[in-house]
């Protein structure tokens, strides 16, 4: 499929426009020259979900390849399937393209951190972890990979219902009579012990979820995607294409229906906290739980992300900064001599050696991703 990119030009010197996250505006990358983004008075519409999901033809994702024509320079080039927005590889210039699917985003949150402030953020991240190998930190700095993407989310609302069976478990104490050894002596003792004292219990639950986030794109894996909540959606503003001038941005490729299920997993979570907390007791176990979705409603919205990849002996490495909070979330390698030292001392502050011994402990270090976070 062929498209024509658009894009705006400045008023003052006609070169093209980008948008900065620093003002909010659009900037001349030629004369510097500002220009504001009117805001759009459009109120920000919740969908109702059922209809939706009855009236979409196509549920599966569909291939197109999207050959662009720049107006600027004239060159030609293609776009990942589902790119809508990226630079003509040539000449620099936002080109942005007609959308192919058929919901298509009516909200986004604008860029608020500058490639150099995520760059920033990012060395910080490398520089705050002890256990990053001194190898990474030095290859980290000055790297420029760094890409700006809107990526596409969904958010839905749902009244939820849940039945639930199981057991509340209340803890009593009663006393009992041990022989233990005294002096060499047997001596008779009375102890309190815990005993737990279980009753079958059931009942319902109302929870009201509003706008449960689900990452609809994977370009960045989801471990990744949900890591980097929470997004502030009470700041999402009427979709405008000017601010996706010079980034990249994408359409879903999880469908509504499929994104739901996700939704629902993470809804499941709360419920069940909630589950617990209507049981009471000391200890709760859940046997049954069957929850209904009411009223549920969706919103399809773009989230701004700058994400990187390294390669560091032969491991890629991953890790993106949510644009809009600064959090930082991403993978890194870990040195194991400074693991070891740094156990070495931990254990020997406690007086044994037992905890380098713990796999688990090890375990936890190496699989684990981490998060670190400054406020804008
Ligand atoms: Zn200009
Ligand atoms: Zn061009």
């Amino acid at each position: 499929m062929k498209f024509t990119a658009i894009n705006f030009t400045c008023p003052s010197c006609g070169a093209p426009q980008k948008f900065s996250p620093l003002t909010g505006k659009l900037k001349c990358e030629f004369c510097s020259k500002e220009v504001a983004i009117e805001l759009s008075k459009e109120i920000i519409h919740e969908y109702d979900f059922s209809s939706a999901i009855s009236t979409l033809h196509d549920h599966k994702n569909r291939t197109i390849d999207k050959q662009v024509h720049c107006k600027k320079c004239g060159g030609d080039f293609t776009l990942t399937p589902f790119s809508f927005s990226s630079n003509c590889p040539y000449c620099q210039t936002p080109a942005i393209v007609d959308f192919v699917r058929e919901i298509t985003p009516k909200s986004i949150l604008p860029f608020r951190y500058t490639h150099k402030e995520a760059q920033h953020l990012f060395t910080k991240w490398v520089g705050s972890r002890w256990f990053a190998p001194n190898a990474f930190k030095k290859y980290t700095q000055g790297h420029d990979k760094l890409v700006g993407y809107y990526l596409p989310h969904w958010t839905y609302d749902s009244d939820t219902n849940s039945q639930y069976s199981g057991l509340r478990g209340d803890i009593y104490y009663v006393t009992v009579t041990k022989t233990v050894m005294e002096n060499g002596r047997q001596r008779r003792i009375q102890v309190q012990e815990p005993r737990i004292n279980w009753t079958p219990v059931s009942g319902v639950v109302h929870v009201s979820f509003d706008d449960v986030t689900v990452g609809a794109s994977q370009t960045i894996s989801r471990t990744i995607l949900d890591s980097i909540e929470p997004w502030d959606t009470t700041k999402l503003v009427p979709f405008d294409e000017k601010y996706l001038l010079g980034f990249e941005a994408e359409e879903y490729t999880i469908g509504l229906d499929n994104g739901f299920e996700y939704a629902k997993a993470k809804m499941a979570y709360k419920i069940e906290k909630n589950i617990r907390y209507d049981i009471g007791g000391n200890q709760q176990q859940i046997h049954h739980i069957d929850t209904k979705h009411n009223n549920v409603t969706y919103k399809n919205v773009l989230f701004p992300v700058w994400t990187a990849s390294f390669i560091f002996k032969e491991k890629e490495y991953h890790y993106a900064i949510n644009a809009q909070t600064g959090k930082v979330v991403g993978q890194r390698p870990y040195s194991y001599t400074k693991i070891f030292f740094a156990l070495l001392t931990v254990a020997s502050i406690v007086g044994g050696l037992m905890y380098v011994e713990e796999k688990g402990y090890l375990d936890k270090y190496f699989q684990t991703s981490s998060h670190y976070y400054i406020p804008h």
